[in-house]
C-alpha cells in the first residue's frame, strides 16, 4: 500500500494515507450520521447529525493510529526498522524495514495491535457511561466502544494480512521452525475469506442492506489487495532467500575516465559496448560516480560537448554498494527502491559487479521456473 498523502511524523515514525482513505472516511462519516445517531438520538436537525458524525470519523482515525503505533513501537524495540504507518482501513499498514528475527517476536508485534484497541475500546466505554446526560456524545462514545472491540476482534480473525494471520504464522514457525510455509498458507486463508465477505457483502446489498453491504465488500476487497501484495512480497523474498549477489551482477564492469565529455561517450564509448552503467574515475583511478546512458541521451545537445561525465554523474557516496556474497532477498529489504539506481559490488576493495533491477527481474524468472510452486 503506498502512501499517496502524507499527514505528519510521530515518535520519528512518518505517517501516510491511501487515497482510499477520502472514500473510507465519507463512509465512516455517512454511516454515522444516517444509521447510527437518528436512530439512537432522534429529534435532531441533520447538520447536528452530520456534525458529530464528522468528529466521530476523526475520532476513528485516531483509534486506527493507536493501534498502528502500537505494532511499529513494539517492532522497533524488537530491533526491527519501522519505516513508516500507511493508514487505510483496518489497522492501517505499518511499513517494517526487515522482517522479525524470531517467531516471538513476531507474535509480540501482531498481538499488540488487537490488544491496543480493545484497551481502546474500554475507555471509550467508561467515556460513554460518564457522559450519559449528553445522549449525542455518550451514543458517538459506544459506537467507538462497538468500533473498536470490532477491530480487535476482526484483526484475530487468522487470516493474512490481519494481525491474527500473522499470529498463525508466527505459531507456524514456532512449531515447525519453517517461516515460509507459514506465511504462504496464512496468504491463502486471507484470500478465501476476502471473497467471502465481497460475496456476502454484495448479498446484503440485493437484500437492501445498502450501509452493512458496502461496508462488508469494501473490506473484503481491501483485503485480497493486501493479501496479494503480502504474497508477491514473501514469494519475491523466498525465491531470492540464499542466492548470493554475485548470481545476478554483471561481470566485468567497464569503467571510464570522468573527465571526457558526453558527446565523446555517446560518440565513440557507448557504440562499443552493451552496458547501460558505467562506473567512472579521476586521473588516480579513484571511483568518482556513476553514469547511466539514459541520463545522458536525455541532456540538451547544446549541453553535450561542454559537460564533462563527472558533471552528469550521480557521486560514488549516493551509490548504494555490496558484495558478492550477499544475500539477493537482503540486499533487496536493505536498499528498497535504493536498486533503481543500480548497485556496486566490490570484493576485498576492487570493484567486481554491477547489479540492476534488469538483473534481478531475470534471476527471479530464472528461479520461478526452477522451483515448483509451495504446496499448501
Ligand atoms: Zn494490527
Amino acid at each position: 500500500m503506498t502512501p499517496s498523502i502524507r499527514l505528519g511524523r510521530l515518535f520519528g515514525i512518518e505517517i501516510g494515507a491511501n487515497w482510499s482513505l477520502v472514500f473510507i472516511f465519507a463512509l465512516v462519516t455517512w454511516t454515522v450520521a444516517t444509521a447510527v445517531l437518528p436512530i439512537d438520538v432522534p429529534g435532531q436537525g441533520p447538520l447536528v447529525y452530520w456534525l458529530t458524525a464528522v468528529i466521530g470519523a476523526v475520532l476513528f482515525y485516531v483509534c486506527l493510529l493507536a493501534h498502528e503505533f502500537s505494532h511499529a513501537l513494539v517492532a522497533r524495540s524488537h530491533g526491527v526498522k519501522v519505516e513508516g504507518i500507511t493508514l487505510w482501513l483496518f489497522g492501517g499498514v505499518s511499513k517494517l524495514e526487515g522482517e522479525p528475527t524470531s517467531a516471538r517476536s513476531e507474535a509480540l508485534i501482531a498481538g499488540v495491535g488487537p490488544l491496543t484497541s480493545f484497551v481502546v475500546a474500554a475507555l471509550a466505554f467508561g467515556i460513554a457511561l460518564a457522559t450519559q446526560g449528553t445522549a449525542l456524545v455518550s451514543v458517538l462514545f459506544s459506537w467507538l466502544t462497538f468500533v473498536n472491540l470490532a477491530l480487535g476482534l476482526f484483526n484475530l480473525v487468522p487470516a493474512f494480512p490481519l494481525d491474527g494471520g500473522r499470529l498463525l504464522s508466527s505459531l507456524l514457525w514456532w512449531r515447525s521452525g519453517n517461516r515460509q510455509r507459514g506465511v504462504h498458507n496464512a496468504v491463502r486463508v486471507g484470500r478465501v475469506f476476502a471473497y467471502l465477505m465481497i460475496a456476502a457483502g454484495v448479498l446484503e446489498l440485493f437484500f437492501g442492506q445498502v450501509a452493512n453491504g458496502l461496508w462488508i465488500a469494501f473490506i473484503g476487497w481491501f483485503l485480497l489487495s493486501a493479501a496479494a501484495s503480502e504474497e508477491a512480497g514473501s514469494n519475491i523474498r523466498a525465491l531470492l532467500r540464499s542466492v548470493p549477489v554475485s548470481a545476478a551482477m554483471r561481470s566485468p564492469v567497464v569503467t571510464l575516465p570522468d573527465w571526457v565529455t558526453v558527446e565523446q561517450f555517446l560518440e565513440s564509448v557507448a557504440p562499443n559496448h552493451s552496458f547501460t552503467t558505467y562506473p567512472i574515475h579521476e586521473p588516480s583511478g579513484k571511483l568518482t560516480g556513476v553514469v547511466r546512458l539514459s541520463d545522458l541521451v536525455r541532456l540538451p545537445a547544446a549541453d553535450r560537448a561542454t559537460k564533462h561525465l563527472i558533471d552528469v554523474a550521480r557521486p560514488i557516496a549516493d551509490v548504494p554498494v555490496t558484495n558478492p556474497r550477499e544475500d539477493l532477498s537482503a540486499l533487496i529489504q536493505r536498499i528498497g527502491a535504493g536498486l533503481e539506481q543500480r548497485v556496486l559490488v566490490f570484493d576485498n576493495g576492487a570493484l567486481v559487479g554491477i547489479v540492476s533491477p534488469a538483473d534481478v527481474a531475470r534471476v527471479l524468472t530464472l528461479r520461478q521456473s526452477l522451483t515448483a510452486a509451495p504446496k499448501a
